[in-house]
This record gives structure tokens, C-alpha cells and sequence, in this order.
């Protein structure tokens, strides 16, 4: 069979270009040594479009581009106040001429005089907050709720006014953000099959799912048997999964995959075990991960998101769950703005070194 060609099935859409890809991959020659595989790490952390990027990048290429093709003016977007998604699209729209408008919940409450990590890169990028602060007694789940509607309240606002609002939904999970990372996993391919290699085992954090779902829509478009382990970085209902595989068939539908490349339950493997006690809440396997790979390898990972993820490789790999002599690529998905954010996002980071 002909190998099918992906990049004319990623063409199709408009693009909007802003970052820096392929972003690197490189070898942790240290921690290979020492948990005995052939350990890679692949920096979507440096996909820019500042020196903050992170895997949202990818998403907003194609959701934004889409904003821009249409003529949209101003591009909403939703999260906690420390979001890297809501920091991120901030940057990407002002590199490409759209005014970011942010709703943001408070899960840690900021303070106004002591902005800190994502919230004060919001600010510096001029996007237009709006943050809803957690009443006394409300759930997390009610809390996001009312965020939203204020959100949609000013859309319908600013839309009436005749301005053209584009939503971008919490973490760019959608088919359109998902073609990226598609495309990031056949970059990924690409880049160890010129290594003359091809992985074993990918590992990431996943949040919204969006980025996962591309991942595996990739996976399927080439036939790939790489593992994706997906670590989990705050509680899913029991239909994450369903959800996942929906949004991964709906992007190789998008993309016009041919009939038969499809994502089943069964391919994916969604690890829920290293994320207590929640999103934004350290743990402590994941700030050693952070310490222990600031001080083996130089490189920084975060708390929220990367370290969890991180941990959970690491046991994987130190309990004999991924055979001796694999090759195994960890994405580093960005996120080290919150070294910098709260403290409580922190926890016991440094005291116990
Ligand atoms: C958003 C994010 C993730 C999770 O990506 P999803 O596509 O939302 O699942 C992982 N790591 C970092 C640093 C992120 O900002």
C-alpha cells in the first residue's frame, strides 16, 4: 500500500502560522542511563510564539487561522487564572493581529498588586480580563459554569455591537485544534524515523484531551503502534474516553481520512493515578520529578501538568511497566510559567531538596 500523504490532507486548511516547528527532540542521556531505555524528550515547551509556549501553539495554528479566514475580530477564550491555554492564545492572537479576550476562573485567588506567572503575562499581552472569583460554598464545576455564561453574555454583547467573536473553548480541544497534533505526531515520527529510530512508548499530560485526541488521530493516519500513555492531570468523568475517541474520529473525518482509519477505545490508555489531590494541587512525586530533572538533565517542567505527567512516566519505567531498552519519547508540553505563579500551585517544591 502507497503510505498516505498526510501533509496534502493538513494542507487544506488555512493555517495560521506561529510557531517554530519541528520543535526540537532530543535525548536525557542521564536518565536513559539510569532507568536503563532510550529516554527522548520532544519540546513542544519551545514551540514559542514567546518564550512561554506550550502544546496549545499547535491547536491555535489551525483554530485561528479559521478566526482569521473568516474575519474575526476579537477571539474568546476560557480557563483558570493560571490557564497556559488562555496565556498562550493571548500571545497567538497578538502575533497575528486578533484582540484576545479571557475569561478566567479563580481556583487560587490572584492578587491585583502581586500579579504572578500567566496571569501577569495576560496583562503584559493587553488581552482583556475577566476574572470570576468562587463564591463561599460553590463547586468548581458551578463556578466554571458561571464563567462561561458571563463569557457568552459579553460574546452576544460585543456581537450586537456588530464586532465578529470567535470562541476558542477551554484548551483548544476541538477537531480543528486536534489537527495539530495530528500533525505533531507525524512530526514526531518524522523526526526519530531520520534518527533512524521509531518509539515504543509517547507519554504526555493530558487535560482537556485535545491534545491526546490528535496524537491518536495521527497514530491511526500512520498506522503507528506507538504507545500513548496519557497521564492524567485532574479527575474525568467516566466518559473522558468515549469523548476522546469522538474527538479523534471527528478529526480524521475533518481531515478526510480514508474509510478505515479510525481510533478505538482500546488505543487508549488514560492513567488517573498520579494527579491527587487535583488540578493546580501539587503532589509530591511530581515536584521530585521537577527536582530530578532540573538537577540530572538542566531542563524545567512544571507542576500542574508536566511534573504529574513526568512522575507517572518515571514509575512506568522504575516498575518495569515499560520493558528495559525501549525507546520512549516524554512531550514536554510547556506549562513552566507556574514555576513563577502562586505559591500554593508550588507546594513543597524546594523546602525538602
Ligand atoms: C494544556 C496543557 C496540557 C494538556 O493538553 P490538553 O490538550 O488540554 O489535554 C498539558 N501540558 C501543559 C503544560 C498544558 O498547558
Amino acid at each position: 500500500m502507497k503510505p498516505l500523504d498526510t501533509q496534502a490532507l493538513f494542507s487544506k486548511f488555512p493555517k495560521q502560522p506561529l510557531g517554530f516547528y519541528p520543535t526540537p527532540l532530543h535525548k536525557l542521556e542521564t536518565l536513559s542511563t539510569e532507568t536503563g531505555v532510550e529516554l527522548y524528550i520532544k519540546r513542544e515547551d519551545f514551540s514559542g510564539v514567546s518564550l512561554f509556549g506550550g502544546n496549545k501553539i499547535r491547536k491555535l495554528e489551525y483554530i485561528l487561522g479559521a478566526a482569521k479566514a473568516a474575519g474575526a475580530e476579537y477571539v474568546f477564550t476560557y480557563g483558570a487564572t493560571q490557564s497556559n491555554h488562555a496565556m498562550e492564545t493571548a500571545s497567538a492572537c497578538r502575533r497575528c493581529g486578533l484582540k484576545p479576550v479571557l475569561f478566567l476562573y479563580a481556583l487560587v485567588p490572584p492578587t491585583e498588586e502581586d500579579l504572578r506567572g500567566n496571569l501577569l503575562l495576560d496583562r503584559l499581552f493587553g488581552a482583556e480580563l475577566h476574572i470570576t472569583e468562587r463564591r463561599a460554598g460553590e463547586s468548581v464545576d458551578e463556578l466554571k459554569r458561571r464563567n462561561a455564561a458571563a463569557g457568552e453574555a459579553y460574546h452576544q454583547q460585543l456581537t450586537q455591537q456588530g464586532h465578529l467573536c470567535w470562541d476558542v473553548p477551554v484548551g483548544g480541544a476541538t477537531e480543528l485544534g486536534s489537527i495539530g497534533f495530528a500533525e505533531g505526531f507525524c512530526e514526531l515520527t518524522a523526526q526519530l524515523s531520520a534518527m533512524g529510530l521509531r518509539a515504543d512508548y509517547l507519554f504526555h499530560a493530558t487535560g482537556s484531551g485535545g491534545t491526546l485526541a490528535g496524537l491518536q488521530a495521527g497514530r491511526a493516519l500512520l498506522g503507528s503502534d506507538t504507545e500513548i500513555i496519557s497521564i492524567n492531570v485532574n479527575q474525568k468523568g467516566a466518559e473522558y474516553g468515549e469523548n476522546i475517541v469522538r474527538l479523534a474520529n471527528g478529526t480524521l473525518a475533518l481531515l478526510g481520512a480514508p474509510e478505515g482509519v479510525q481510533v478505538r477505545k482500546e488505543d487508549l490508555h488514560i492513567d488517573p493515578n498520579y494527579y491527587l489531590p487535583g488540578y493546580e494541587q501539587p503532589n509530591e512525586a511530581s515536584n521530585a520529578a521537577i527536582r530530578e530533572l532540573a538537577r540530572k538533565e538542566g531542563l524545567v517542567i512544571d507542576p500542574v501538568y508536566t511534573g504529574k505527567g513526568f512522575a507517572g512516566m518515571l514509575d512506568y519505567l522504575r516498575t518495569g511497566r515499560v520493558p528495559q531498552g525501549s525507546t520512549v519519547v516524554f512531550l514536554h508540553t510547556g506549562g513552566a510559567a507556574a514555576l513563577f505563579a502562586e505559591k500554593e500551585i508550588l507546594g513543597d517544591l524546594l523546602s525538602r531538596s
